[in-house]
């Protein structure tokens, strides 16, 4: 008789409300389709694409145009169907059976899935209570389980918080895991960790065109890696993962990125104005974030929720996840939308 494979029965499917919301700020996307002169051009492109044709094999003109974004070369580049792909695929190549992964809690909850996907012992690291990290207790962490990987979000989903840089440095120079840095937020932040690759062997960062560059329709992420990292990781990849359309796309969308430069700023200036206007609302702590989302808690999370839901607005509710008690996450949106919460949660 066929039965699932033994640890599956544990895991829950991934499940988000599918609510056509009037207004969505539930999955951290950008909250206008693309620039007008990106799109234009985007769909020229995929015009000119031959359809019949399977895609570049390792789609080296993608990661070509990347690397060079970078001063690295394509080698250290890998494409993901989404980001998720690529985490998940490094899962499978530098965990597996007997080994450990390592990463901090609250933070992206498709971490814990993928660990045991590959049949590795996930090891969640505690946040301190304002989710700022300890880096010497999750090294510790680290070090007791001879961890292969560290998995790090910067910053962080969703809590909004970051990790200093220099604290993953620091984390990466007292290590031997392969240190990974999810910034899948990191254009709504400005620093990376990037550099790192220059410097030490065990790095590497991921990247996602789906949050502000606007291609959450697309699915493809990145990773940036030294290339013997890329090549071993490369290996768990299907042929031709990421198709033919979602490559030209990306790769325009990469060519044109200044033309994203007002929309970045435009969100700035909009999640410091909800930060502190959500503030002033009496029963409600707003975190400091540095992404296109704003973590907040309430003395009545339900109510909040319900608040919002009431008027066409849609949320992601945390308040009964681990280390996040009475927490709901509400995305950064165009200044209207921004106005239709604050008239929510004030009304
Ligand atoms: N990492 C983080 C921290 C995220 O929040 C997300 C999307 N929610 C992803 C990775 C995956 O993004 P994608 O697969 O769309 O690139």
């Amino acid at each position: 008789m066929f039965m699932p494979r033994s640890g599956l029965e544990t895991l829950k499917p991934y499940s988000v409300e599918e609510v056509d919301w009037p207004i969505k700020l539930d999955a951290n996307e950008r909250s206008t389709d693309l620039p007008p002169a990106v799109k234009a051009k985007v769909i020229e492109n995929l015009r000119a694409l031959p359809f019949n044709r399977y895609p570049d094999i390792s789609a080296l003109s993608l990661k070509t145009v990347i690397a060079d974004g970078f001063g690295l070369t394509a080698a250290n580049v890998l494409i993901g169907n989404g980001s998720s792909e690529i985490l998940e695929a490094l899962c499978f190549a530098f965990g597996g059976a007997g080994r450990s992964i390592v990463y901090p809690t609250p933070s992206f909850s498709m971490y814990g899935i993928y660990v045991k996907l590959a049949d590795s012992q996930p090891v969640p690291v505690e946040l301190n209570a304002d989710y700022t990290l300890d880096a010497d207790k999750l090294l510790t962490a680290a070090n007791q389980a001879a961890a292969s990987i560290i998995l790090l979000c910067n910053p962080n989903n969703p809590t909004g918080t970051i990790i200093p840089p220099e604290q993953i440095e620091y984390i990466v120079a007292n290590t031997k895991s392969l240190v990974v840095v999810d910034e899948a937020y990191h254009e709504f932040y400005g620093k990376s960790s990037v550099d790192l690759l220059g410097k030490y062997t065990n790095v590497a960062i991921a990247r996602t065109f789906s949050k502000a560059y606007g291609l959450a329709a697309a699915r493809v992420g990145y990773l940036l890696a030294p290339e013997e990292i890329a090549q071993t990781i490369g290996k768990v990849l299907l042929p031709y993962n990421v198709n033919a359309l979602t490559l030209a796309t990306a790769k325009t969308v990469f060519a044109m990125r200044q033309e994203f430069a007002a929309s970045l700023a435009e969100n700035s200036s909009e999640r410091e104005r909800m930060t502190a206007a959500l503030s002033a609302v009496s029963g409600l702590t707003v975190y400091p974030s540095q992404t296109n989302f704003l973590l907040v808690k309430s003395d009545n999370a339900a109510a909040l929720a319900a608040r919002l839901s009431a008027r066409g607005i849609g949320v992601r509710d945390f308040s009964t996840a681990p280390g996040l008690a009475g927490c709901i996450r509400i995305g950064v949106g165009t200044p209207a939308e921004n106005n239709a919460v604050l008239e929510a949660v004030t009304a």
